[in-house]
């Protein structure tokens, strides 16, 4: 069977998406949906996001509610204060709780967790930007990263792999890979800024993720993605691409483009 991406309806009736290779190894993962929480518009329904003005309250109860549909501890999540660069963290279990509640308290700078800590669940946020999940069943270590176009460009995901292969000696050939619900190239038109640090990054190759229309391009962020992990050992087949765009698909997802930048937040997690 082709491993892939799948919704799933828990018992509290909140929708997530799951990857079968990482479930078939019993890794404790989601990617949610914006259905059936308590924020009303433009945040409707399930925002995760502390930081994105919706009230605090509503959060921290959409966020009890995504953790029960997946089996973690609220009080436990560790995250981060995502800045669009580079910054891989490496996290223990004495860090537990790190940002679940106060986003003053979440990992400062990081766009990437790292755990060999069974326990400690490790989650970032999403509006169109690209989760990538990573999970070793070998080693027993897990990460997870946010990819925007400029996350995307500086290479974050093939960073956190080669990062777990320095710190914790994973093949990178071992590592099943998911990269979850996004803008689709479909949907996501770039300027010029954005091609020039393409093709400052991928001289040879940049082409390869992009569609010419008109005077515009569209980027395919998933591809890039796909390509750097490829190059720095991951094994094709243990790479599954969801294919959900996020702009297109605004009453599962939030998107930042397609909303004009004010909606709530999709949120990812990782834990053994
Ligand atoms: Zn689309």
């Amino acid at each position: 069977m082709k491993e892939q991406f799948i919704l799933r309806h828990a018992d509290n009736g909140v929708w997530y998406g799951i990857f079968s290779h990482f479930e078939a190894h019993g890794l404790i993962h989601g990617i949610s949906t914006r259905l059936h929480g308590y924020s009303t518009s433009p945040f409707n329904s399930l925002n995760l996001g502390l930081h994105t003005g919706d009230t605090r309250e509503t959060v921290l109860r959409n966020r009890s509610l995504f953790a029960a549909a997946i089996g973690i501890n609220p009080e436990a999540v560790v995250t981060a204060q995502q800045v669009h660069e580079d910054t891989i963290t490496i996290v223990s279990a004495d860090d537990r709780g790190s940002g679940a509640k106060d986003y003053s308290r979440a990992f400062s700078s990081t766009d990437a967790l790292a755990t060999i800590e069974p326990g400690v669940p490790l989650m970032l946020f999403y509006a169109d930007c690209v989760p990538v999940l990573f999970f070793d069943p070998v080693r027993r270590v897990t990460a997870i990263s946010h990819a925007g176009w400029k996350g995307t460009v500086s290479r974050i995901a093939a960073k956190t792999l080669t990062k777990l292969q320095a710190e914790f000696n994973v093949n990178p050939k071992d590592c099943l890979i998911g990269i979850g619900p996004s803008i689709g190239q479909c949907c996501y038109e770039v300027d010029q800024t954005v091609i020039n640090r393409l093709q400052q990054e991928f001289t040879n190759t940049w082409s390869n993720f992009t569609l010419q229309k008109n005077n515009r391009w569209q980027f395919d962020l998933w591809e890039l993605n796909r390509r750097q992990l490829l190059e720095v050992g991951a094994s094709e087949d243990n790479i599954v691409v969801s294919g959900i765009c996020t702009s297109c698909n605004t009453q599962l997802y939030y998107s930042h483009r397609a909303e004009h930048g004010t909606t709530g937040r999709l949120a990812a997690v990782v834990q053994l």
